[in-house]
């Protein structure tokens, strides 16, 4: 059952070898990556693997990414490799692409949802890495949060969320990235991004010479892939910054909490003097942004308002992922 764990917290000297026998032992660890904590266990081991589908209540057909210390893992996992596998590889590995290809006809079907492909990639957190390259397997590691719910970005937020589920978390510090990887599907005849993260279209257009697809419909792409998903407990909805400055007088009356970037949007907070407790300031910058929404949707629940009120951000490329994520939140 996963319900009896007492999980530790594991900070420290020795924390990663009692991180790495936990997971030689067919235990689900939680560990930092640069995008977010994964919930990870070994994915050679299908008992170990429905450890990470209960604790999560996740439902079985949603695949996994199954992550590899180095890019000579490739061929243990995928089969029918395009030459353009390796580029990526070489381009961004370790770092925060997956890349979905056809699977190994050993790979189980617990780890791909059913499917015969298999989403691949090799993290850049250096805890991460160390795990991988000593173990020297793969690991199969969803984000490390109860299914639906906000990927977390803090170990105290996978403790929060899956203390008392699974064995042990390892503390790694804040993410790098804030959001989850960027998915490229090679096995389709065009390449296409299932899913917006860190590594944006327009670097996987450059690396790659050629346009790549984005398929806008999610009931296109996989199981897994649904529109309500990364969600904070409380309402969220999306306003312009024109409709929040015309709306803001009236706000302050609600027990709404904003989260604006703009600095039009921001002078307007200070000037109505918003409370303090009731307004969240994220950098207007794509990556600081998306690294701090997560978390900040995390502290804003536990205040427990009516409703998250986000500013719509940029609609630029370099924003593709956070607006993906924002829309989710509210979908
Ligand atoms: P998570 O790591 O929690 O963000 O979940 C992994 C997500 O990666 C899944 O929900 C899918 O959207 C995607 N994914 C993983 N493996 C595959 C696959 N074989 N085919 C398509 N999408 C995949
Ligand atoms: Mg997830």
């Amino acid at each position: 059952m996963s319900q009896n764990y007492q999980t530790s917290l594991l900070s420290g000297e020795n924390s990663v070898t009692q991180a790495m026998e936990l997971l030689q032992k067919g235990e689900a660890v939680a560990l930092p990556t640069e995008t977010v904590y994964g919930l990870a266990a070994d994915a050679s081991d299908i008992i170990a693997v429905n450890k990470i589908f209960e604790a999560k209540g996740r439902p079985k057909n949603h695949p996994l990414i199954v992550h590899i210390p180095d890019v000579s893992h490739l061929e243990n996992w995928a089969k029918t490799i395009p030459n353009i596998a390796y580029d990526l590889a070489t381009l961004f590995w370790p770092g925060p692409l997956s890349i979905l290809l056809q699977k190994a006809d050993h790979v189980h079907y617990e780890v791909t949802g059913g499917l015969d492909t298999i989403a691949l990639r090799v993290p850049a957190h250096p805890l991460f890495l160390e795990v991988l390259t000593k173990l020297n397997i793969g690991l199969a590691a969803p984000s490390a949060n109860r299914y639906k719910q906000l990927s977390p970005t803090i170990a105290e937020q996978v403790m929060q969320g899956l203390g008392g589920r699974i064995a042990a978390v390892l503390e790694g510090g804040p993410c790098q990235h804030g959001l989850e990887s960027t998915i490229l599907d090679l096995v389709s005849e065009k390449p296409r991004v299932l899913r917006a993260g860190p590594v944006t279209q327009q670097q996987l257009e450059t690396a790659m010479g050629h346009s790549v697809d984005t398929p806008k419909n999610h009931a296109e792409a996989v199981p897994g892939n649904i529109e309500a998903h990364y969600q904070p407990s409380t309402p969220l909805r999306i306003l312009s910054s024109a409709q929040l400055l015309e709306k803001i007088d009236s706000l302050l009356q609600k027990n709404c909490h904003l989260i604006v970037w703009s600095d039009t949007i921001i002078e307007r907070c200070k000037k109505v003097n918003f409370p303090v407790s009731k307004w969240s300031n994220l950098e207007n910058d794509a990556a600081l942004f998306g690294r701090d929404l997560y978390v900040t949707l995390y502290r804003v629940d536990q205040t427990f308002p009516s409703q998250i009120i986000i500013e719509k951000p940029p609609q630029s490329d370099a924003w593709a992922a956070v607006n993906d994520r924002v829309s989710r939140a509210s979908a």
